[in-house]
């Protein structure tokens, strides 16, 4: 189910998406940039370029591939393809190709869908040089024999591949890790909605006060979020939390992956938030399959990052096709998605361990002044419940998160009675 109201910040995000939706991304080049360019626009943004040939770990970061245009032209000097209507026309990391071929020699290099006749597949090529055209199966069905005109004005070049960070540094030095891959020339829900959800949610932790330090990583899939992997093994050690953004634009209700971990904190954070909203969604467990939680998540690494779906990667018709276009991208989506994320962000905040300094019996509250004298005080429902549930519990094993789910009081009601125990110097933080 979805929230009805929807603020400002819903069209903030489409105004993002519908501004990068015609940029011809990938996992390099000028696109990229200039993507990085307006989200750093909007926050602070450190950019990062990691030379072609570079090593990071089983991979090597590829020459930079730049599109100018690609056309296919049909026997009668129609083009029947042009990047310059979609880019998705073209095979993503086609290598230059100027040459003309009979439909036979054409035809192992055009992609499309039987299924979906009217659509454009998205094809990439990252790794094996090759080159090729997307096209409706509705056009690729009529062409008949003769001689095809083959124009893909493409750079492969030594460059560099592109990564942007945001770290919004907090009271601690633990971070909390959220990351979209920003490879995807014009599709929508896979993948401007993470993008402009992440940007979204770090302009409204850039207003809050911060425990935790927050890092925003846009990176392209797989070779960018190893590349900063690579980079950062220090950093690395600090990750408390992470969350994959992905597919949050789309009507489908919210689907949580979890961690490799399973039960880590973030794990048991997503699934209270969505247990407690009591809006219908998904829990899945980890599997080595799907965004850059691939990376995050790689034995050697084992972070606790978990994925924030709203339909999965794969699982929607239009995903991977110019049918992933802003019309599916719906802004009360976007809005739920948002305030999720800032609920989960909450929790985040909130929850920790706690000691309770007068362990052996209980201590005396009303004395305190934290028991209310009279009956049907003003005091939140189960506030003198809270007390003694976090005292009890609070003996540096147990979270609030931990004490919630015994006592099924909500997180809001135990965070405050945490903080009357530790004004009254009865508990202090773990
Ligand atoms: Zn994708």
């Amino acid at each position: 189910m979805i929230e009805p109201s929807v603020t400002s910040s819903a069209d903030t995000m489409m105004s993002l998406a519908r501004q990068m939706y015609p940029i011809c991304r990938s996992i390099t080049g000028n696109g990229l940039r200039q993507s990085l360019r307006m989200i750093s626009e909007r926050i602070p943004l450190e950019l990062s370029e990691i030379p072609t040939g570079t090593q990071v770990f089983d991979w090597t970061v590829p020459e930079e591939w730049n599109l100018n245009y690609a056309t296919l032209t049909d026997p009668n000097g129609k083009v029947i393809a042009d990047t310059r209507v979609h880019n998705l026309h073209v095979l993503n990391y086609s290598e230059p190709k100027h040459a003309r071929m009979s439909l036979e020699e054409l035809r192992p290099h055009l992609f499309s869908l039987p299924d979906h006749p009217d659509w454009i597949p998205y094809r990439t090529s990252y790794y094996a040089r090759n080159w090729g055209f997307c096209l409706p199966y509705r056009v690729v069905e009529t062409l008949h024999p003769g001689e095809y005109e083959v124009r893909i004005d493409t750079r492969l070049s030594s460059g560099a591949l592109t990564y942007g960070e945001c770290c919004l540094k907090g009271q601690m030095d633990d971070e909390v890790l959220f990351s979209a891959h920003v490879c995807h020339p014009s599709l929508a829900n896979d993948n401007l909605s993470g993008i402009v959800l992440a940007v979204a949610l770090a302009q409204w932790l850039m207003s809050q006060k911060r425990r935790y330090t927050y890092r925003f990583i846009f990176a392209p899939g797989t070779i960018g979020s190893l590349c900063w992997l690579a980079n950062n093994r220090q950093t690395i050690s600090r990750i408390t939390h992470g969350l994959v953004l992905s597919c949050l634009g789309d009507s489908g209700s919210i689907t949580y992956k979890r961690s490799r971990q399973g039960s880590a904190e973030i794990d048991r954070i997503v699934e209270h938030v969505l247990r407690e909203r009591g809006q219908s969604h998904q829990i899945r467990d980890f599997s080595p399959y799907g965004y850059d939680e691939r990376q995050y998540c790689s034995p050697g690494f084992n972070l606790p990052v978990g994925v924030l779906m709203r339909t999965p990667n794969g699982e929607y018709p239009e995903y991977h096709t110019s049918a992933d276009n802003l019309d599916l991208l719906k802004r009360q989506s976007l809005e739920h998605s948002l305030s999720v994320l800032k609920t989960i962000v909450h929790v985040i905040e909130t929850n920790r361990r706690y000691v309770n300094l007068y362990p052996y019996g209980e201590p005396q509250l009303g004395r305190r002044g934290l028991y209310s004298s009279v009956g049907g005080s003003h005091q939140q429902p189960g506030y003198e419940m809270a007390l003694l549930w976090v005292l009890n519990y609070s003996d540096g094993r147990h979270d609030l998160l931990d004490i919630s789910q015994r006592s099924g009081l909500s997180m809001e009601t135990l965070v405050s009675a945490a903080g009357r125990l530790e004004e009254a110097s009865l508990l202090q933080p773990q």
